[in-house]
């Protein structure tokens, strides 16, 4: 199967590359083209995921589509913008038709879930990788951005935290046992759901926002340090889920709440006048600490005092990555 075929056969034919809102040309031209309305502003994110980093080298093509892309999207989600189009960059050392089926298959599975189009991309052969960058739409001048935090504000998060780092030892078959915990968690890691809604009502309402991809502290101090304030987190209030709870020590737990990755929830400050207003759509969202005067992370145990910090998140070229 030739390069063109393939594109042809898997990509360009795929139910999520027949267009939609805000596309005007798709895939086989030199390059796409977007249609945006008058007053808003392109949102634009790239995510790379190569085999044996980010994911097992054996890993379910149909799983692997659905998360390559919900990944990006949580980008779209994190700065309030509503997605319009992807391309798809793909490195492949062989053309296996069944593996680049249930790769599609997934990638548009989560492209319908997120009302997504693909749109482009490019196909080369070497070591497995995918390179997914996806656009979206933001009134001008209403995106969230990481600035903006100010000293009073509610910290909150978009749901429970931590199922994406409880989900790694079964992903990597550390851990092998099964039931509907096990599956919750691995759903939670294959499919993440991007809080597309919830980032697009956050608009004018929220003072910073970002997507947890590294770790709750890691990523708060993306916001503390972009909004030039403290964030102080209260370890009681993580919000844990039952799944995560029943499988694994409580230390573990929080340990996962706090460092692991790959949980996509949106963590936001928040004016306290706004919270009824998010709560009554969202009644996941969790109140998880404040914004203070100060800099950096600070967590909070039952009384208040603050806790030495364990190790932030994962890091390429990073003290802990490689
Ligand atoms: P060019 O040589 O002009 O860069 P290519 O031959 O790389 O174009 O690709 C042909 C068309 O197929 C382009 O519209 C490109 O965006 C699209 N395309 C290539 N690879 C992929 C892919 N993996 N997924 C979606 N579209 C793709
Ligand atoms: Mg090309």
């Amino acid at each position: 199967m030739g390069e063109f075929e393939l594109i042809r056969r898997f990509f360009a034919s795929a139910a999520c590359a027949a267009g939609g809102e805000g596309i005007a040309l798709g895939i086989g031209d030199d390059c796409a083209l977007l249609q945006l309305p008058a007053g808003e502003q392109l949102a634009i994110s790239t995510d790379t995921l190569v085999a044996g980093v980010h994911f097992p080298d054996d890993a379910d093509p149909f799983l692997l589509g659905q998360r390559a892309l919900a990944v990006s999207a949580s980008d779209l989600a994190a700065m309030g913008a509503k997605p319009i189009a992807f391309t798809l960059a793909l490195t492949l050392p062989d053309a296996r038709a069944d593996w680049l089926e249930g790769f599609a298959r997934g990638l548009c599975a989560m492209a319908s879930d997120c009302g997504i189009g693909l749109v482009g991309g490019d196909t080369t052969r070497g070591p497995l990788s995918l390179t997914l960058t996806v656009f979206g739409r933001v009134p001008a001048g209403q995106a969230l951005t990481r600035a903006g935090a100010r000293p009073g504000d509610l910290l909150c998060v978009g749901g429970s935290l931590g199922d994406g780092g409880g989900a790694l030892p079964l992903v990597l078959g550390e851990r092998q046992e099964r039931g509907p915990e096990v599956d919750y968690l691995l759903q939670r890691y294959w499919a993440p759901q991007p809080q597309l809604a919830l980032g697009q009502a956050l608009r004018g309402r929220a003072t910073a926002a970002l997507d947890i991809s590294d770790g709750l502290l890691a990523d708060c101090g993306h916001i503390a340090a972009a909004s030039g304030v403290a964030l102080l987190v209260e370890t009681t209030k993580l919000p844990l889920s039952s799944a995560l709870e029943s499988l694994f020590s409580r230390e573990f737990a929080l340990n996962c709440a706090l460092s692991g990755g790959d949980d996509y929830r949106l963590a936001f400050t928040l004016p306290a006048s706004e919270l009824a207003a998010i709560r009554a759509d969202w009644p996941e969202v969790a109140v998880i600490g404040r914004v203070a005067a100060g800099q950096g992370v600070h967590l909070l145990d039952d009384a208040g005092a603050i806790l030495q910090p364990p190790a932030l998140g994962y890091q390429h070229f990073g003290s802990q990555g490689d």
